[in-house]
């Protein structure tokens, strides 16, 4: 089975590569670990994703109210967080070969992964990356890059209370890069230094937290399945006393079988009044006419992690005569490009001239349009398939005389002949 999986990860890395959706980072230079750059599919693919988290979470309710704080935070935000004390994973090294290891991450506790060695007592390795401020060497002047979004959240809250006057319940939600100088990055995108993050913050009474727990969790089930996440290797795992992290009251972790393992995809955590005490924030309970500092339901997302979980429920392949076709069955509305508009040949003028008309309609339509001229109709197909293209459409002789087009289907390669006027509703009706 690891054979299996190890291939599957290969290929979608391989793919990824080939056909613009992920680059390793800074690769002309022989590449820096636990970075990764997106080219103009994974771009699209993220887009999608985040779109559809803001929709859900934000823009569809009137309790939520979207930040975007800077990246670079004072470091009196961390030392009142815990990150400075705590955030902070366990380090050995094995005795033999030198190589750093995140101990429970070993595949056996105390032997070296690479050469079998025995590795040396752990040590406590703070995550975060500091960097000075300004000119002025000192203290303090050290910064550090957010390890998570959840704290650009907290220390704009009263901003918020002040310019907004929320009523109890509501939530402020941010979409973000957050850095974690993690020991071993490693599998590809799932766990690297630079990471995009979508958090909400959800303050309500503390009596109301386990009503408001069960609905996030609803929440984020519904999410994982609008997004065409494969809910057959979605797992829940609530997480126990001794594994959580140091803010949490309580947590579940929603997890998923990954090729290298069922690991965690997001979190929701209830992290009680750990952070607005520690920030020394409070809110004026207008109903109960007095101060409080609210509780905070967390649902918690990597970017990253999902745009390898949806490459990963929509690979598939299947054998057309010889040749064994690879596609990704992407849902439409997550496919980074919704449609390909080609000529049949693209030496025909006539042909070229109404397919760019066509072309032109659907891209002022839907925007996620590609031009598709490349080769002959079957390799633009495999090209479409490969990236996950619902529909590639294509104008031909009998569209010069009745204005019709063929649209064929990705999954099923079946084709169908529909008048172009018909396309945008076609299409529409689909993508919805
Ligand atoms: P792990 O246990 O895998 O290190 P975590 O519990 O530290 O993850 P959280 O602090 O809960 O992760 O972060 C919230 C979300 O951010 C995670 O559910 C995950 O989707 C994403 N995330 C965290 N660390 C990384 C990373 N190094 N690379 C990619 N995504 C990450």
């Amino acid at each position: 089975m690891e054979n299996n999986d190890d291939k599957l990860m290969e290929k979608i890395i391989s793919l990824c590569k080939r056909r613009g959706f992920v680059y390793p980072g800074s690769e002309i230079y022989g590449g820096l670990a636990g970075t990764w750059d997106y080219g103009p599919l994974g771009v699209a693919l993220k887009n999608n994703i985040k779109d559809a988290w803001r929709k859900k979470f934000v823009s569809s309710r009137n309790d939520m109210y979207e930040v975007d704080a800077a990246i670079l935070m004072n470091g009196e935000v961390w030392k009142a967080s815990g990150h400075v004390d705590t955030f902070t994973d366990p380090l050995v090294e094995c005795t033999k070969c030198k190589k750093r290891f995140r101990e429970d991450t070993l595949k056996v506790k105390g032997k070296c992964d690479d050469c079998g060695g025995v590795t040396g007592e752990a040590r406590q390795f703070n995550m975060m990356f500091s960097t000075k401020i300004g000119a002025v060497e000192d203290s303090a002047a050290t910064v550090y890059l957010r390890p998570e979004t959840a704290q650009g959240i907290f220390v704009n809250f009263k901003n918020i209370v002040d310019s907004f006057h929320p009523k109890l319940p509501f939530g402020i939600a941010q979409i973000g890069k957050a850095f974690r100088n993690e020991i071993t990055p490693r599998d590809f995108i799932f766990r690297v230094r630079e990471i995009e993050q979508m958090e909400v913050e959800y303050f309500i009474r503390e009596d109301d937290a386990d009503k408001s727990f069960t609905y996030w969790h609803e929440e984020i089930v519904s999410f994982a399945e609008e997004l065409g996440l494969d809910m057959a290797s979605f797992h829940e795992v609530i997480v126990g006393d001794g594994d959580r992290a140091h803010y949490s009251k309580r947590t579940t972790d929603f997890e998923f079988d990954f090729p290298f393992g069922q690991k965690e995809l997001f979190g929701l955590a209830y992290r009680g009044s750990f952070d607005l005490n520690n920030h020394k924030l409070e809110y004026i309970d207008e109903e109960a006419k007095e101060k409080i500092t609210p509780h905070v339901i967390e649902p918690s997302m990597g970017v990253d992690r999902l745009v390898l979980a949806l490459m990963l429920s929509a690979y598939a392949e299947d054998t057309q005569g010889e040749e064994v076709r690879s596609y990704l069955k992407f849902k439409p509305s997550m496919a980074p490009v919704v449609c390909a508009v080609s000529p049949l040949l693209k030496n025909k003028p006539e042909l070229v001239e109404k397919a760019r008309v066509v072309y032109g309609m659907l891209k002022s339509e839907f925007g996620r349009v590609m031009w598709d001229d490349n080769g002959n109709i079957g390799k633009r197909y495999r090209r479409q398939d490969e990236i996950g293209t619902p529909w590639c459409i294509v104008i031909d002789f009998d569209t010069l005389t009745d204005d019709t087009v063929t649209i064929r289907d990705r999954d099923t390669g079946s084709q169908e002949r529909i008048a172009k006027l018909e396309l945008v509703d076609y299409i529409k009706e689909r993508l919805s």
